[in-house]
């Protein structure tokens, strides 16, 4: 049996099929020749579920979709400071082959247009890398975001090369300014295999998603960045990703994203799902209208905007409270971040405690992160402190590190099978049931 979402991705490309706005990019000859009917659509979940419709197989090249993840490479590979010697992480809002540098010291601002990328690739594998191992390793470390060997495609290098004079003078200028050390004509070619990688949108979901995953692909399980790493990429995509469109795009589709001029799209959100599309003909600034047209009702649709408000944060986190005795045990639930560890913490402190044991069970709760961890604990100590027994009810072992600020530790209850948080909502439920049973009978029994 399928699940329903293959369905619905079906639905959004069909919607968009019939749309036949923009034109395929021509200033690469060979790119004139794609068939402008080709639709794609795909997403992947961060937990590896990968979804796809329409020409879901069909190969096209990377493009500028490479940008962020060659920038991610030089990130993990020389760290932020070496990265940010030489290239600028500013929306430059300009079109993808402007020369926009620094005014002062010449870096370029914007790493996912031209400019910047060039620089940044000629970061990869050392400064005094060949062209050759630079690409290789390039195109090696996209093929395990991707999860299978990628290739280049040659016939489109040869095109873009034949006519690379805004990116051959991009690169003198780079050079000139000692931004780039490579000779101009080695800095493209590099940086032109890099583009002419191909891709379906399959493989664009899951690179996505393994950005989105803090930096292991979710369907191979490989680890390949740091959390950090990804981070700083897609907050950088999010405001320099879709050319002068960039500020349009996150305020209608909300999507931290990618585009490239052969018809790629690419999104995610962060430790949810990447999602690709593929479709050739592209609007003035260089998007693809389809795969904007398609983001943009995914997003409405399915309320993946980065900024909407709905719903995420809405989960109360404390499911019950019960007195036994000198002992209150606080029942939490759900995942606890700084948001539910605040709402906890401001019900302990507000509390009418008296002397009571504070013990607080955590065993319907599924994650702790980093700051719900230091959070929990730091209110536990103040609580011991103030003079209360604390205790933590912890079966799964949720939350791995116990010792507090002051280097003792939370101490561990075993779980009380004599309690139940549920009692008192069960019981409430099964009120309401014989009270609906009763009035049905009533009812019945007077017709
Ligand atoms: N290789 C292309 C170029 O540098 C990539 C541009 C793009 O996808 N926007 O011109």
């Amino acid at each position: 049996m399928q699940t329903p979402i293959p369905f619905y991705l079906k639905e959004i490309l069909d919607q968009a099929k019939p749309n036949t706005d923009g034109e395929v990019a021509d200033y690469i000859p060979v790119l004139a020749k794609a068939d402008p009917e080709r639709l794609g659509l795909a997403l992947c979940t961060t937990t590896g579920h990968v979804y796809s419709v329409g020409d879901d197989e069909v190969e096209f090249s990377i493009q500028s979709i490479s940008k962020p993840f060659v920038y991610a490479l030089a990130l993990q590979e020389l760290g932020v400071e070496a990265v940010k010697k030489v290239v600028g992480m500013e929306p430059s809002g300009e079109a993808f082959n402007e020369l926009s540098l620094g005014e002062e010291d010449h870096r370029p601002v914007n790493p996912m247009i031209n400019a910047g990328a060039m620089t940044t690739t000629q970061l990869i594998n050392g400064v005094d890398s060949g062209v050759e191992e630079r690409v290789e390793r390039i195109r090696s470390f996209l093929s395990k975001l991707a999860g299978r060997e990628l290739q280049i495609d040659q016939e489109v290098l040869d095109s873009e090369m034949e006519g690379a004079d805004r990116n051959l003078s991009l690169a003198h200028m780079l050079r000139s300014y000692g931004i780039i050390e490579d000779e101009a004509h080695d800095a493209v070619l590099t940086y032109t295999q890099q583009c002419a990688i191909n891709v379906t949108v399959k493989d664009l979901a899951i690179m996505a998603a393994t950005l989105a995953n803090g930096g292991t692909n979710p369907v191979t399980e490989e680890k390949l960045l740091d959390a950090d790493v990804c981070q700083l990429t897609m907050a950088v995509m999010s405001s320099a990703g879709m050319y002068d469109g960039a500020g349009r795009w996150m305020a209608n589709v909300g999507i931290p994203a990618k585009s490239g001029v052969a018809g790629g799209l690419l999104g995610m959100l962060p430790g949810q799902l990447g999602i690709a599309s593929f479709s050739p003909r592209l609007n003035e600034e260089g998007n693809s209208v389809r795969g904007v047209e398609m983001f943009r009702r995914l997003s409405q649709d399915m309320g993946l905007h980065l900024m909407s408000t709905e719903e995420r944060y809405g989960i109360q986190p404390i499911r019950n409270v019960i007195h036994e005795g000198a002992d209150s045990y606080f029942y939490i639930q759900g995942r606890i971040n700084f948001n539910a560890a605040e709402t906890i913490l401001h019900e302990l402190f507000d509390y009418d405690l008296k002397d009571q044991n504070v013990i607080v069970d955590i065993s319907r709760v599924n994650a702790v992160n980093r700051m719900g961890r230091r959070m929990l604990k730091e209110g536990l100590r103040r609580l011991r402190e103030a003079g209360h027994e604390i205790a933590i009810v912890d079966p799964d072992n949720v939350m791995p590190n116990l010792e507090m600020r002051d280097g003792t530790m939370v101490p561990v209850r075993e779980q009380e099978g004599a309690l139940d948080p549920d009692e008192e909502l069960r019981d409430e439920a099964a009120t309401l049931t014989a009270l609906a049973e009763e009035s049905a009978a009533e009812e019945s029994s007077t017709n």
